[in-house]
């Protein structure tokens, strides 16, 4: 019978790499907060990605993996299983197909960097979003009305069954936040994003316009948070109601639990304050949910994702 103390061992044979335990979550997440992971692993190659969760699959051992952890809010007990860290970073420009092709460990800001030097439009509005373009798939990123999933041709898969599959962007469900992903198990490997020639100035011009409006909107770089904690509400025509201005009518400014607060400049940023728990954070979301709620009869979705101390993508 295989045991759980026995998935080290299986794990160096299948994929030739060695697995670090109780690594501490809070170091990977931007919010800075979690507890231990039983396992942990950081892959460097699409191959290793594809190694690594083939053998968590096949020995039916938990696995969770993560990008930049710019989105997530691990549990303060952390996590009993495998924590596979993406850093699988590769770009590759095909001329003649107009296709800008990323390993799924690669940032955003070096997807951004490379387009302004090689004077290649269309993914300014990344510029700024903190994590990798595998996370951005799956909770399709955006900023100032666009969003990754607008420029995916098509995005190679590691599926639930361990296959490698390519899927287009039509069969990806990509919506507000949100991504086939989400719904089904899948392992982003590698992203194709339609890009166009253009002016490298005008690129750049662009892109730094977008990290002004940032700046002036968002937490000083380095604090310690997970982006906005709502996404915004949808109304049936489509449009959609900034959940920071809902949540400043409801009297959102001003509170907090425990070290977790509301950053005063933006009332959708829930902040560490400096040694903030989960449970304070989310104790104080349930909080914000349901003054906005009482209020307007809105409930607030979150677009933070708890990561469970047994969440799996097995
Ligand atoms: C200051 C700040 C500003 C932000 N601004 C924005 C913004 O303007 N717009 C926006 O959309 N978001 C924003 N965010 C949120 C965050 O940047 C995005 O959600 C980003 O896409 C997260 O990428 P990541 O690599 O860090 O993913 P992670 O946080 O590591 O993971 C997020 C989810 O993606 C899954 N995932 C990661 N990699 C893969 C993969 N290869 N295959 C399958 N699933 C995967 C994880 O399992 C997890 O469920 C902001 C965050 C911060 C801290």
């Amino acid at each position: 019978m295989k045991e759980f103390q026995d998935f080290p061992a299986f794990f160096s044979r299948e994929t030739g790499l060695v697995l670090s335990r109780d690594v501490l979550l809070s170091v990977y997440s931007s919010f800075r907060i979690g507890g231990p992971a039983d396992y942990f692993i950081e892959v460097k190659s699409e191959a290793e990605l594809t190694a690594a969760v083939r053998a968590a699959r096949k020995f039916n051992f938990p696995f969770y993996v993560i990008g930049g952890g710019y989105n997530l809010l691990f549990d303060d007990t952390g996590y009993r299983g495998l924590m596979i860290r993406n850093r699988a970073s590769s770009l590759k420009f095909i001329e003649e197909k107009g296709i800008l092709e990323v390993a799924s460990g690669t940032r955003l800001a070096e997807v951004v960097n490379l387009a302004v030097s090689e004077g290649l439009g269309g993914l300014e509005f990344l510029a700024g979003i903190p994590g990798t373009v595998g996370g951005a798939i799956y909770g399709n990123a955006g900023a100032f009305g666009q969003a990754i999933g607008d420029r995916v041709d098509e995005v190679k898969l590691l599926t639930g069954e361990g296959k490698e599959k390519s899927l287009r962007q039509s069969e990806l469900g990509f919506g507000y936040r949100h991504s086939f992903l989400k719904d089904h198990p899948g392992i982003v490997l590698k992203a194709s994003l339609r890009v166009e020639r253009d002016d490298r100035n005008r690129i750049q011009k662009k892109v730094e316009d977008y990290l002004t409006q940032r700046e002036q909107k968002h937490p000083p770089e380095g604090t310690a948070c997970a982006g906005s904690y709502f996404k915004n509400p949808v109304l049936p025509d489509g449009s959609k109601i900034p959940a920071g201005r809902l949540l400043e009518q409801a009297g959102a400014r001003g509170m907090r639990v425990g070290q977790a607060a509301v950053y005063p400049g933006h009332c959708n940023f829930i902040v560490n304050l400096g040694g903030a728990t989960c449970r304070e954070v989310l104790a104080l979301a349930a909080e914000l949910k349901e003054k906005v709620q009482r209020q307007t009869g809105i409930c607030l979705q979150e677009e933070v994702i708890y990561v469970r101390a047994d969440a799996s993508m097995l």
